[in-house]
């Protein structure tokens, strides 16, 4: 099992780790920075410094079939490190940040549309929402002008913890019908938008609504009988 520090800190950039195994597949640390691909957000990318000299490309972060395993996915080519060999793990911050910001921003675009979400994804500057919502009632003008005033308010993000019996027991707080949210060890980890948004989310979130900064709605696609596509983009 990998301790997943983004969980608790998002804002973590490096971490000194350990490795626990490397196979065809990749990397296992006993603990690590690195977001893997999951909830729609795309996995990480960077560095493995190891201590010994070499510096290993990470290409993708996917989870393994096990609880909290993180697999590191070297680039082709890369040689794997032995078992125990200590590093540096470095995530690309850059791209990580706008991973960050259009994944919070997708917390706001749920608040805004009505509907069940149906699935969705964060891309590198680009984000979408899939709404089971009737007719084509989506005004594209509104939604930006809404998003973009959440945004400037500066609303605080932050995690609470519930009991899964509090969820069960309370399931409208649960939107995304696509992505099952993070329970079934006692608790459950629920991101708040303090006024605005409230739902159960394993992903990485920044601290304020106003880093996320200017975005677009660059699309609303009809992708069939109730399934509205919201396309977003940062403006700048
Ligand atoms: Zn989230």
């Amino acid at each position: 099992m990998t301790e997943l520090l983004f969980r608790d800190d998002g804002y973590l950039r490096s971490c000194n780790a350990r490795v626990t195994n490397a196979d065809g597949r990749g990397i296992r640390l006993d603990r690590t920075v690195f977001y893997p691909m999951g909830g729609g957000q795309s996995g990480d990318t960077g560095v493995l410094r190891l201590v010994s000299g070499p510096v290993l490309a990470i290409s993708d972060t996917i989870k393994g079939a096990l609880p909290d395993e993180v697999i590191h996915v070297p680039a082709p080519g890369s040689a794997l490190p032995e078992t125990g060999a200590e590093l540096v793990a470095e995530i690309d911050w850059e791209r990580r940040y706008r991973l960050m910001r259009m994944h919070t921003c997708l917390h706001l675009l749920c608040s805004i549309v009505p509907g069940a979400v149906t699935g969705g994804q964060v891309s590198d500057g680009r984000g979408r929402l899939d709404f089971d919502v009737p007719g084509s009632s989506l005004e594209k003008e509104a939604i930006v002008s809404r998003l973009n005033a959440l945004i400037a308010e500066a609303h605080p993000v932050g995690p609470r913890w519930i009991t899964d019996e509090e969820l069960a027991a309370k399931p409208e707080l649960v939107r995304t019908m696509s992505v099952k949210p993070p329970s079934g060890m006692g608790q459950v980890r629920l991101m708040e938008i303090a006024g605005v948004d409230l739902q159960p989310c394993g992903g990485t979130h920044i601290r304020t609504t106003a880093e996320i900064g200017a975005v677009a709605v660059t699309k609303i696609e009809n992708k069939g009988k109730q399934n509205r596509r919201v396309i977003l983009a940062f403006a700048e």
